[in-house]
């Protein structure tokens, strides 16, 4: 017999162990599991381990709206992180509800019986489960593999290659000529991390990108520290949701003034021998690709000793001791890491179906930027890009909330939303990055209006999210 669950989460990371938190607490009469393809909880916050990985956002807002972080720092290393998002699945019984090494690999919804068909790769072999609700929290890259094109000469090279998201356990670069391709937030991460022990790390980056320096620990949730938890986390966290969003919306209006506030910090920030328009001046205005923050300057710190540089260039090839580039200069590497960055890969590769037809995701609209047009009963998170991921995460668990509350008072078992011809189509993002770009055609389209515009903004978000009526004309029941 295939067994049948009222609500299914896909993925155990941040969202996936939030979602199913809330669930227990708010509907304990569903029957609910969390299947996860991996050995162990916490999504991204385990896998990835290379030095320094921490998070580029700050915690207050990284940190479920419900359950305080508790950490000092705001910009928190991996570790921490993985280990408070394991702690609330602790607290809220969300352990004992995760089932490990079940890959999700496809799901049939059949309006006939109002019910997914599940299937599952396990190490036993396939197997089904049928569910009423699914819910996809299954991040947004391919966990088999990030973006690493392969550069003219890489063969011949006789060092080391890494990429950040398959990081050797036992690599030592104690003492080595080290180059970081890239200009992420990965790269600005792994260079001051490596400097202290590496001979010398040069980031290598083609353009340049964004760098602001913030507090590692925030000064106002230093000075609320006395205050009970129940009045200053929720303070902390508006100060820095509103600051963020003012960040954003200056960068909309008045990019120029960003621009330069940014101009400004680098200069003070930087060593006066390092040219800031060649490598610190990005073609693309503040938040056109996500701004990248650094823990009390330290990239800048890294630059002003020396122990790392920084190269604006293209590669023409690898070499056997290292890279020659286009403007004829060559960096000696013993090790080069490509911070070239993640495949997008939407809802973790399940192929959905519905009433027999497979579902392409381009062809579906975007319904408040949770679910899919023409998809019953399915919701998934995924979050902001100018702004924490979890603000976006705890909206859609409290918007499932709501929804199932809703169906089971009207006595409702299906929900989908409609699209109407009438509403244009927009890109699903509105940003530059090459990992958006690249994915464009893998995600669904969203609309030039609400419900269906996705605003990446958490505050409107908070309405028509959180507030909205549920029956608003757009999503059908029966
Ligand atoms: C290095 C790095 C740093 C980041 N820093 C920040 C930051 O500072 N701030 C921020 O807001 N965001 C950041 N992000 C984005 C980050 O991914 C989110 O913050 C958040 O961790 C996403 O949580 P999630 O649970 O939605 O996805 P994930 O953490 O990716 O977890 C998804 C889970 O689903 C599982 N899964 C996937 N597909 C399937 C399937 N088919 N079947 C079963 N299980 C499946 C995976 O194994 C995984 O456990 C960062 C991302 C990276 C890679």
């Amino acid at each position: 017999m295939t067994e049948h669950l009222d609500v299914l989460v896909v993925g155990a990371g941040l969202s996936g162990i939030g979602t199913a938190a809330q669930l227990r607490k708010q509907h304990p009469h569903r029957s609910l599991a969390v299947l996860e393809m991996r050995d162990v909880s916490g999504g991204t916050w385990d896998l990835f381990r290379y030095p320094g990985v921490r998070s580029d956002s700050d915690m207050f807002t990284l940190g479920y709206r419900w359950r305080p972080w508790r950490g000092e720092k705001a910009l928190a290393d991996g570790p921490s992180i993985l280990q408070y998002v394991r702690d609330v699945a602790r607290e809220y019984g969300v352990d004992e509800l995760i089932r490990y090494r079940q890959r999700v690999v496809r799901a049939d919804w059949d309006s006939a019986t109002a019910r997914w068909t599940v299937q599952v790769e396990t190490p036993d072999g396939p197997h089904e489960i049928s569910a009423g609700f699914l819910l996809g929290c299954t991040g947004y890259y391919d966990y088999e593999g990030g973006y690493a094109p392969v550069f003219p000469g890489q063969d011949e090279f006789a060092g080391q290659v890494v990429h950040p998201q398959q990081w050797p356990e036992d690599l030592d670069y104690t003492g080595k000529k080290v180059v970081v391709i890239g200009s992420g937030a990965t790269a600005v991460t792994l260079v001051p991390a490596m400097a202290p022990d590496a001979e010398h790390v040069t980031m290598l980056q083609r353009s340049p990108t964004y760098i602001l320096s913030a507090p590692g620990r925030d000064p106002i949730a230093r000075r609320l520290q006395r205050l009970p938890e129940r009045i200053a986390y929720p303070i902390v966290r508006w100060k820095s949701i509103l600051i963020a969003l003012a960040s954003y919306q200056l960068s909309r209006k008045r990019p120029d003034v960003l621009r330069s506030f940014i101009r400004k910090n680098t200069i003070k920030a930087l060593p006066p021998e390092i040219d800031v328009d060649q490598h610190f001046k990005p073609t693309y205005d503040p938040w056109d690709q996500r701004l990248c923050l650094v823990p009390d300057g330290d990239l800048f710190q890294a630059l002003r000793r020396g122990t790392a540089s920084i190269v604006t260039d293209t590669i023409e090839t690898f070499t056997e001791t290292g890279i020659r580039l286009t403007s004829g200069e060559e960096i000696e590497a013993d090790l080069v890491v490509t911070a070239t960055g993640l495949k997008i890969l939407p809802f973790g590769g399940i192929t959905l179906g519905v009433d027999g037809q497979d579902v392409k995701v381009h062809d579906t609209m975007a319904y408040k930027a949770l679910m899919l047009s023409g998809v019953p009963n399915f919701a998934y998170t995924i979050g902001y890009t100018n702004a924490s991921w979890t603000l976006k995460a705890d909206l859609v668990t409290e918007y499932v909330v709501r929804l199932l509350r809703h169906m089971d008072e009207h006595g409702h078992r299906q929900v989908v939303a409609e699209r109407d011809p009438a509403v244009g189509e927009r890109p699903f993002m509105d940003f530059s990055s090459g990992y958006v770009l690249r994915a464009l055609d893998e995600v669904p389209v969203q609309g030039d209006r609400a419900p269906w515009l996705l605003k990446q903004n958490y505050v409107s978000d908070v309405r028509t999210i959180r507030r909205d009526d549920i029956e608003d004309g757009v999503l059908r029941f029966a």
